[in-house]
């Protein structure tokens, strides 16, 4: 049996406890699953040390076994358990609870015999332990013959419980060999063994090659991780190769050229090269799957529509499609202006594209007449059908899930081609990242800011400053007619909170800026609302713009030039930088304050820290890398979870190597073992690989 379908038999229609659901949510659901959840440290159960002789070596944990000889609550002060227990070596052991229940003095009633386990010290009454594990035994029961596992859990799920389960799973798993003979380099052992091995390791075991994960049993494991994901990406490669895409030709003096001629500014250097990029793919009769990666402020947008006019200009439509109301109005209106001069018709498609206007816009989607359309998530509904789609560009793609990406590129299928796929962000993706995530992504990088822009100064504050901070806006706002953003934090909680907190510094700003408008955005509002509060800003007439992070992404008003964004610490590394990419658009020089809460955590300062230090967004970007790690970098809405769990591509780049010779073996002379062995390391992830 597949080992996808063998869950479905045993976890049939019977309530769930809730260790299991916690199991579930830890993605414990296959046998081999629980083969493949293993230990982060280990317990060593195997010796009983004599009392007279325990003693512990930095912090390392001791096993002791003996009698009770007294057990009784002290109640000076605290209350606490204290037991004694001796040993034949003659000494004796104090352990001190202070949390404890009835079982605890049960289990440890005088005279019982019981095998403790902890950290040993020397107190003031001689050898103790606090808060020992605790069991009792006859004498002479039998000790664990290996290493005892401590697996990664959470809450509600306890060490015991998933030792059982995993135990078990490791014994029903399927782990035969899949790989043909000699292929699996020859100092490995092989996976069922390295799997025992890992899951109970004998007593004498080299702890520390366990740790770092050097041991043979380790490289197996990662061999075989590296392995499954080379095949799954040299698969989707394949695949890819398949499929077939309208070819999309630039013309000489077309409109892309067009477009160039009637733009109030020149290119830089880094879009010319990643336009010409972009368009060497369009011509070919395969899809294009690009990342067009470049700081904020880079000027994507316009390397967007002049893709865009290639595709036109061949004769097929294209879509564009942005995370939010505000961002695919923004893009709305500046496509309209630089292409409807040029002959375009641009259609408009949002959730609050509603009646009569929307069918327009569905009817001029479905008979081709719209060029250009441009929404949100809108515009992959089903019924929206697209005549020619030859090109879809998605906005800000790291909003967007693996599903979403997918929808878009299916609205060709009825011609049994696919539309080409321009995918746009502000944060970058380190390079071996890409890889692991994307299967054959190709990826353009604008490295350059326009000309004329002053790098922001970026402080940081305790909130204690906020009064100074609101007297430099004054200042600002009275003196220089400067525009501001005041960014109030998302509490998750309660949008309410939210919007208490957003209105309260909303009215202590009115007060302190008497006779100049500040105006008030939040998610609250009806995207009508929202779209007149940002006009008002764009057009000048608003000074202070207090909004949650609906201003996020994207949103482009050169003449802001300070932000404030409170209780910055609350704010993750990559969203402080597109935030403060709102600033520094224009000419003047800009400031980005992050006002913060105290006491700081590790992590939070570190991030102001990298806020302060740098501009660079390649740079937050591999801070961010450093401070979160992949998985939640990627966003679990991307990834799922993190496809590589064991090797890393970078540390492991020798097992990598051979994982990439042995791939397309695989493949071409043994598809079977391929194809299971990429069911059984990845599972359902492989279908992240295809996106
Ligand atoms: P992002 O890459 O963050 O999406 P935008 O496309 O919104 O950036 O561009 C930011 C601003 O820079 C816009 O106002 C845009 O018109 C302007 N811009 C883009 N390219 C250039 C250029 N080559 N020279 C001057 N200004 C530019
Ligand atoms: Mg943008």
């Amino acid at each position: 049996m597949p080992e996808a379908d063998r869950k479905e038999t045993s976890a049939a229609n019977k309530p769930k406890s809730a260790p299991q659901k916690a199991m579930e949510k830890l993605g414990l659901l296959r046998d081999i699953d629980l083969a493949l959840h293993l230990p982060m440290r280990y317990e060593d159960e195997t010796r009983i040390t004599p009392i007279a002789e325990a003693r512990s070596h930095e912090g390392e944990a001791v096993q002791c076994e003996g009698e009770v000889l007294e057990c009784r609550i002290e109640t000076r002060g605290r209350r606490v358990l204290l037991v004694k227990i001796s040993d034949e070596s003659g000494a004796e052991l104090l352990l001190r609870f202070i949390h404890f229940y009835p079982s605890h003095q049960k289990t440890m009633a005088v005279g019982a015999r019981i095998r403790v386990r902890g950290e040993l010290r020397h107190g003031f009454f001689g050898r103790e332990m606090v808060h020992p594990t605790f069991k009792a035994v006859v004498e002479g029961a039998a000790l664990a013959t290996a290493l005892t596992p401590v697996y990664p859990a959470s809450n509600g799920l306890p060490q015991a419980y998933l030792r059982r389960a995993i135990a078990s799973g490791l014994s029903r798993a399927d782990l035969g060999e899949l790989l043909p003979a000699g292929v699996v380099p020859p100092t490995l052992p092989a996976l069922r063994d390295a799997l025992n091995f890992l899951h109970h390791p004998p007593p004498q075991a080299r702890l520390s090659t366990l740790e770092d994960h050097s041991h043979p049993a380790w490289q197996r494991l990662k061999f075989e991780e590296l392995l499954a994901q080379q095949i799954s990406q040299m698969q989707a490669q394949r695949e890819r190769a398949l499929l077939k895409a309208p070819a999309l030709m630039a013309k000489r003096g077309g409109l892309h050229e067009q477009l160039l001629a009637v733009l109030p500014f020149g290119l830089t250097g880094a879009q010319q090269r990643v336009s010409e990029e972009i368009a060497q793919e369009l011509a070919l009769p395969q899809p294009m799957h690009r990342l067009l990666q470049g700081d904020v402020g880079s000027g994507k947008t316009v390397v967007a529509a002049l893709a865009a006019a290639v595709a036109i200009d061949a004769g097929w439509q294209c879509a564009l499609m942005a995370p939010t109301e505000i961002l695919a109005e923004q893009h709305f209106k500046k496509l309209v202006g630089w292409l409807e001069p040029l002959g375009l018709k641009v259609a408009w498609l949002t959730g609050s594209v509603k009646g009569k206007a929307r069918q327009k816009m569905l009817d001029a989607a479905a008979d081709g007449s719209a060029q250009l359309v441009i929404g949100t998530h809108a515009v992959i509904e089903d019924k929206v059908k697209f005549a020619r789609l030859g090109l879809a560009i998605i906005d800000e793609q790291h909003r967007f899930g693996v599903a979403q990406r997918l929808a878009l590129r299916k609205k060709l299928a009825a011609m049994d081609l696919e539309p080409h796929l321009l995918m746009m962000s502000a944060t970058p993706i380190p390079r071996t990242l890409a890889m692991t995530y994307f299967a054959d992504l190709a990826v353009s990088t604008i490295d350059e800011l326009p000309p004329g822009r002053t790098p922001i100064v970026t402080k940081v504050f305790a909130d204690s400053k906020r009064f100074n901070v609101i007297e430099k806006i004054r200042d600002e706002v009275v003196n220089k007619a400067a525009q501001v953003y005041w960014v109030c934090p998302l509490i998750e909680e309660s949008e309410t909170l939210d919007l208490n907190n957003a209105t309260e510094t909303h009215a202590e700003l009115s007060a302190a800026l008497d006779g100049y408008v500040v105006g008030l955005l939040h998610g609250r509002m009806t995207p009508a609302d929202k779209a007149a509060v940002m006009a008002e800003f764009t057009a000048g007439r608003i000074s202070v713009l207090v909004a949650t992070t609906v201003i996020e992404v994207g949103v482009d008003v050169p003449n802001a030039s300070l932000m404030v964004i409170e209780h910055a610490e609350r704010f993750g590394l990559s969203q402080l930088h597109q935030l403060r990419g709102r600033v520094g658009r224009g000419a003047v020089a800009s400031v980005c304050v992050l006002l913060y809460t105290g006491p700081l955590s590790d992590t939070g300062k570190s991030r102001l820290k990298a806020m302060a230090e740098t501009n660079d967004g390649f740079e937050i970007a591999r801070r961010d890398l450093d401070i979160r790690g992949p998985g939640e970098f990627m966003g679990a809405r991307q990834s799922g979870a993190e496809l590589l769990r064991f090797a890393d591509l970078q540390e492991d780049s020798v097992l990598l190597q051979a994982a990439r010779r042995l791939a397309p073996q695989l493949l071409d002379k043994h598809p079977q073992a391929a194809r299971r062995q990429v069911e059984r390391w990845l599972g359902a992830k492989a279908e992240f690989l295809k996106a």
